[in-house]
């Protein structure tokens, strides 16, 4: 009996240690568990990690390259529903290899229903939709760019002060037809209300009149980190300004199709949408 609950016991401590050492990896911000690979920010579905190495090391995801500052600055991001697992491998100039292996951890999303919606708002018309595959033909080409500005690895700070009112990930089924999942953070905010650049960076973009978003505007933070403005009225800046984090950028407004004013803040890793939250937990390496 005694030996038999003695290792019951270690079999309890063993499982506590592996509990623990989950958690290390999954609530970040972490500094990895391996000595070298230095990461900060959440791996999670949605979350965006920043990583800081040797300038001459390269370092991969998964096989593809991410590019290194001469600062040793990288960074990648997890999409809203990835299940990918990922190794990440560092190799130093003399061929010391170091690796780390993550699955983003699973989120749920808030999701809602809403019943009796309009044919009309359903089914945009022939011309609403060449409009909006044009717009949507632009932010892939912006996307596309990697630049090697690291205004990210500065960490963000919010566009504006007012309170939350859309997350990142939530999803709407209109009639029970499943939308689009919302990849932006909504603010509240009258037309006119000012919004600041969340980190430094260039202008890439600013269209008027996007047909779903509205004035529209893209600033790049570096190696193809870039945050997207939407609905606004007016912006302080235009394609191929510099600004800095903190820098009134744009006007709130009701443009493109949106019920009322409010700031849509979203951000890219080249095609991956990331949950600026998320981003904005991220510390920053010295
Ligand atoms: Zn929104």
């Amino acid at each position: 009996m005694k030996v038999l609950l003695k290792g019951l016991l270690s079999v309890f401590k063993l499982r506590k240690i592996y509990a623990l050492f989950i958690v290390s990896l999954s609530t970040l911000p972490v500094i990895s568990a391996q000595a070298e690979i230095q990461l900060s920010g959440e791996i999670k579905q949605g979350g965006l990690v920043i990583g800081k190495t040797h300038t001459n090391d390269v370092v991969t995801l998964n096989e593809k390259v991410l590019p290194v500052s001469k600062h040793g600055d990288y960074v990648f991001a997890f999409s809203r529903d990835d299940k990918t697992q990922y190794t990440l491998t560092i190799t130093s100039p003399t061929g010391t290899v170091e690796t780390q292996t993550f699955t983003p951890e699973k989120r749920d999303y808030k999701i809602s229903r809403v019943e009796g919606i309009s044919k009309k708002i359903m089914n945009p018309n022939k011309k609403a939709n060449i409009r909006a595959g044009e717009d949507r033909a632009e932010m892939v080409k912006v996307r596309k760019i990697s630049s090697d500005l690291t205004d990210f690895s500065q960490g963000f700070i919010a566009p504006r002060s007012s309170r939350i009112t859309g997350v990142y990930g939530s999803q709407r089924f209109y009639n029970g037809i499943p939308k689009n999942p919302h990849f932006g953070v909504d603010y509240s905010g009258q037309i006119g209300a000012p919004v600041t650049a969340p980190a430094s960076g260039t202008v890439l973009l600013w269209v008027p009149d996007m047909f779903y978003s509205g004035g529209t505007l893209v600033i790049d933070h570096g190696h193809g980190i870039t945050s997207n403005f939407l609905h606004l009225s007016a912006s302080m800046v235009k394609a191929g300004d510099k600004v800095k984090q903190g820098q009134v950028i744009a006007k709130v407004g009701n443009s493109g199709r949106v019920t009322g004013p409010h700031l849509d803040w979203r951000m890219n890793w080249h095609k991956v949408r990331f949950d600026p939250q998320l981003a904005m937990k991220i510390i920053p390496f010295k």
